[in-house]
């Protein structure tokens, strides 16, 4: 049988490559991002209740009515921002399904999308399996930030979608209230729709604000929200998400969804539903991935790694020019052959994987590992 792939090019994404090097080698994980602790026992036993007390069939397609009202809450108490549980809200297997489905119902061949790199690996396959056509904009080490300009000169009556991811990942950078200001003024009068990736949106550092979507009236109007319990609640086994939307846009979203997965594992949803009404059990978050990202980097201050300190997320990226100018994708896989210390090596998510030679190590773990991590880090 012959057979012309639509993504000739994709192969195995770089976090299972990573992951299945470090069990190979019995190396310390820090390249894909999960937490190697639990998920807080209240959360677990508010699941196990909603599986005894018989939340075991089919949610409704959008998604549990309890969960979406209490993300309702949530988006207004955090943004003052309303979102009609019933008709802007739905509830997705992980970010991701979100992410591929809000792509595959707006995005037809030819069509613009403009992303920002290193870009989180899920968007571009996204893109090219419906036939758009990737604008990207490569941003550089160490700081990430956009120039508007150069996002103005790419922009046109062509451009469909664009893309952002704030608190950036891999990058762990953030976008400003300045750089969201620009994009609405870029959007403005244009029929261009915004996925804005915010699954990060609870872990920023230093006082820093997330600027959500949400907060700008002529943005939220055009956009998605995606965002993922795995990533806020440490079990990103469970995949569940959700994403938000103007019910013009979310109507268009659901007649995809609704063929797509239909709906999303339903005990999951009556716990999560329960435990989101309580504020303190995400508002804590960036106190404690702060805590760990100082712990990581004061042990690491005088090893040959240069850094500037992660503003979001739970990733740091280390500069490593002053050790070896292998390429970062060899480094990557001898650090974790030779040393038993895996990360992920940020080229494979830029325009021709362009090497700034920098790699991201996943701070989301014991502090005992930080600091196994941080003894092999100082060694070489
Ligand atoms: N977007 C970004 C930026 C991510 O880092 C991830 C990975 N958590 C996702 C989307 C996907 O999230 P999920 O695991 O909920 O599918
Ligand atoms: N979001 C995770 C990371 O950035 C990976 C998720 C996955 O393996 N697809 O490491």
């Amino acid at each position: 049988m012959k057979h012309q792939s639509k993504l000739p090019n994709v192969g195995t994404t770089i976090f299972s490559v990573m992951s299945a090097l470090a069990n190979k080698h019995n190396a310390i994980n820090l390249s894909q991002g999960f937490p190697n602790f639990k998920s807080d026992q209240k959360l677990i036993d508010l699941v196990s209740k909603a599986m005894n007390s018989g939340y075991n069939q089919y949610a409704p397609m959008p998604g549990n009515l309890d969960l979406r009202e209490a993300i309702a809450k949530k988006m207004e108490l955090l943004y003052k921002s309303t979102y009609n549980p019933e008709t802007e809200i739905t509830i997705t297997a992980g970010a991701t399904q979100a992410i591929y489905t809000i792509i595959s119902t707006f995005i037809r061949p030819k069509d613009e999308v403009i992303i920002f790199r290193p870009a989180y690996d899920c968007y571009e396959p996204a893109i090219a399996v419906n036939g758009g056509k990737i604008i990207s904009i490569q941003l550089d080490a160490p700081d990430y930030k956009v120039d508007w300009d150069e996002v103005s000169s790419h922009f046109s009556e062509k451009t469909k979608m664009i893309i952002i991811n704030t608190p950036q990942n891999p990058s762990a950078s953030v976008l400003s209230k300045m750089d969201l200001i620009q994009l609405q003024k870029l959007t403005e009068d244009t029929n261009c729709i915004v996925l804005s990736d915010e699954v990060y949106e609870h872990i920023l550092f230093d006082g820093l604000e997330h600027q959500s979507i949400c907060k700008f009236s002529g943005l939220k109007s055009r956009s998605f929200i995606t965002a993922s319990f795995g990533k806020t609640f440490h079990n990103t086994g469970w995949k569940v998400g959700y994403c938000c939307a103007p019910k013009i846009l979310m109507d268009e979203f659901r007649k995809v969804h609704q063929f797509n997965v239909f709906s999303v594992n339903h005990p999951t949803q009556k716990g999560l539903a329960d435990y989101l009404k309580e504020p303190n059990n995400y508002l804590g978050l960036s106190k404690f991935y702060q805590a760990k990202r100082d712990l990581f980097l004061s042990l690491i201050k005088d090893s040959r790694f240069k850094f500037k300190p992660a503003k979001g997320t739970y990733f740091q990226v280390l500069d490593f020019s002053e050790i070896t100018q292998e390429s970062d994708v060899a480094f990557a896989k001898r650090l974790t052959i030779e040393h038993g210390l895996a990360s992920i090596p940020l080229s494979v998510f830029n325009d021709n994987n362009k090497d700034d030679k920098v790699l991201r190590f996943c701070f989301a773990k014991t502090d005992d590992t930080i600091k196994r991590a941080a003894v092999i880090l100082n060694r070489i």
